[in-house]
């Protein structure tokens, strides 16, 4: 599933190609990925409008329109795509955004868990509003988190997942910075210490800011814009490397599952 880095690696690619265009012919192969709106008012609502700016808000793209937003969540295994006008279309295509310039925006999305939909300005401020705290932004600091931990007895992995509390930190960004703060994350984040909770804000900053940098992380499906792979899957430390010796002392790395998602953690470096 594509997190905060993946999602931020397509919304950039797209910050460079998608302001200006006008939007076209709107065409939905997949009514169920569209949200709120039937499929013939959710296209009436993207005609003829121009793109202003391409943004982030958790693991949604926001594309700006001038008063609407379409916003497109990628689900498990959505993709966003821009192609030239009479390319080959992927297969399992779900919408397609004709564009002035000859080009296009397209959906696709193997599994459809991903959804795309239309908000107007009030509809926007409701859901930017019941969104947590963007990691990369300065509300995250030690001292917001060791308050807001200070109030939970979930154990501080899946806090950290919560979207609720802090976007776009899902399960293998959540076990890399979590290593990288030597903070085990079966702790009930209520016990983090004011030096640990600093740590946990250094983990988190340090992986996705090194995830981005290099275009995310590639298992299966996720691609960016231009449809390649991310090159950051050999850079994890520990996701996904269970019984292959921690990278810092060499002891065993272990996996054990936290409400439902594997977690991979050094019982050594991690206290
Ligand atoms: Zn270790």
């Amino acid at each position: 599933m594509p997190e905060l880095p993946e999602v931020e690696t397509i919304v950039r690619d797209l910050a460079g190609l998608l302001p200006g265009a006008r939007i076209g012919a709107v065409e939905v192969l997949r009514p169920d990925l569209i949200d709120g709106d039937e499929p013939d008012a959710f296209a009436a609502r993207l005609k003829g409008r121009t793109v202003r700016d391409v943004a982030r808000r958790a693991k949604n793209i926001v594309v700006g329109l001038g008063g609407e937003r379409l916003i497109v969540n990628l689900g498990m295994t959505g993709r966003l795509l821009m192609a030239k006008a009479g390319d080959e279309d992927p297969s399992h295509l779900g919408v397609r955004l004709s564009l002035s310039n000859k080009r296009e925006l397209r959906y696709h999305d193997v599994r459809r868990f991903g959804r795309l939909w239309v908000v107007g300005e009030e509809a926007w401020r409701s859901f930017d509003g019941g969104l947590g705290v963007e990691p990369l932004s300065d509300e995250f600091t030690p001292d917001w988190l060791h308050a807001s931990a200070g109030r939970s007895r979930v154990p501080i992995k899946t806090w950290l997942m919560d979207q609720g509390r802090v976007v776009g930190v899902g399960n293998i960004y959540a076990s890399e910075a979590l290593f990288r703060a030597g903070v085990d994350p079966r702790r009930p984040a209520n016990t983090l210490s004011a030096s640990e909770a600093t740590r946990v804000v250094q983990g988190v900053r340090q992986v996705l800011t090194d995830a981005i940098e290099f275009r995310g992380t590639t298992f299966l499906d996720y691609r960016d814009a231009s449809g390649e792979r991310g090159g950051f899957a050999e850079r994890l430390k520990v996701y996904d490397r269970g019984g292959e010796p921690c990278p810092v002392c060499g002891t065993p790395l272990e996996r054990l599952v936290q409400a439902g998602r594997s977690t991979f953690f050094c019982g050594s470096c991690q206290r």
